[in-house]
């Protein structure tokens, strides 16, 4: 029986990510209706998937069709709503890019987009976030959505964003927090798959962000604008959408 990791190796990146994105059209034929809308594919379904059906509490939900999660479709939203992103010309570097989002900001004619990644095929350069090949101040937006908890110096990642970004400029920052810790739980000695799932909730998390972690931002020298987005919007919208109540954004500016 052949096994992932030969298909890996017989297709393209390309290829198969066409070939998830048509598998998840199929899928998403099984979600038929209008009670719930994905505005990173402009779907309507009958509802969207949860992330985990095992925990109750779990208030993540992915689209059938794209896949994205509520954290996507919250900034989604915030970025058409609150910032000229789709208007104004900009320099954009976004880490890890979301494939929905790769999609739309590569055709918009008014950014210079310039996805990067450790590891995804999608990017147009692969690039470790704590060593940026870039000039000082070279991009004027930064979009970076849940890489950090990922990265183990993330004040050297924070000291390069701050470093390659515009005067002027901005990041958009999402990390998973924890509000019910007062200080970041990290230990560089944590390293295996196993241990990092038990002590940080995923095989490839470095830390717990806690209440403290604006903190770090500010001290990369960034302004730093906590966004409470979910909660600025009605509950009608909260609930097309499926967005998560705990989900913040934060707005890193540079002066
Ligand atoms: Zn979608």
């Amino acid at each position: 029986m052949p096994t992932a990791s030969f298909f890996k190796q017989l297709i393209p990146p390309r290829k198969r990510y066409l070939l998830r994105q048509a598998a998840w059209f199929i899928r998403s034929m099984r979600y038929p209706g209008n009670s719930v809308y994905c505005p990173c594919c402009n779907r309507h379904f009958g509802r969207f998937i949860r992330w985990d059906p095992s925990d109750p509490k779990d208030d993540n939900y992915v689209c059938p069709n794209c896949s994205s999660q509520s954290r996507h479709r919250l900034l989604w939203h915030f970025l058409n709503a609150r910032t000229r992103l789709f208007t104004d010309h900009f320099t954009v570097l976004h880490f890890a890019p979301e494939p929905f989002f790769w999609k739309k900001f590569r055709r918009q004619r008014n950014l210079t987009y310039i996805p990067v990644d450790l590891l995804s095929n999608l990017s147009e350069a692969k690039l470790d976030i704590q060593h940026l090949p870039f000039v000082n101040c070279t991009f004027d937006v930064v979009i970076c959505n849940h890489v950090l908890e990922h990265v183990p110096d993330d004040r050297g990642a924070l000291a390069e964003l701050y470093r390659v970004m515009s005067p002027g400029g901005w990041a958009v920052v999402l990390v998973p927090m924890d509000y019910s810790r007062e200080t970041t739980y990290e230990d560089q000695f944590i390293t295996t798959p196993a241990e990092r799932l038990r002590h940080f909730g995923q095989e490839d998390h470095v830390r717990i962000c806690g209440r403290d972690y604006p903190l770090r931002m500010e001290s990369a020298g960034f302004a730093v604008e906590t966004v409470h987005y979910t909660a600025e919007l009605p509950e009608k919208v909260r609930q097309r959408y499926k967005l998560m109540q705990d989900e913040d954004i934060f707005i890193c500016r540079k002066s």
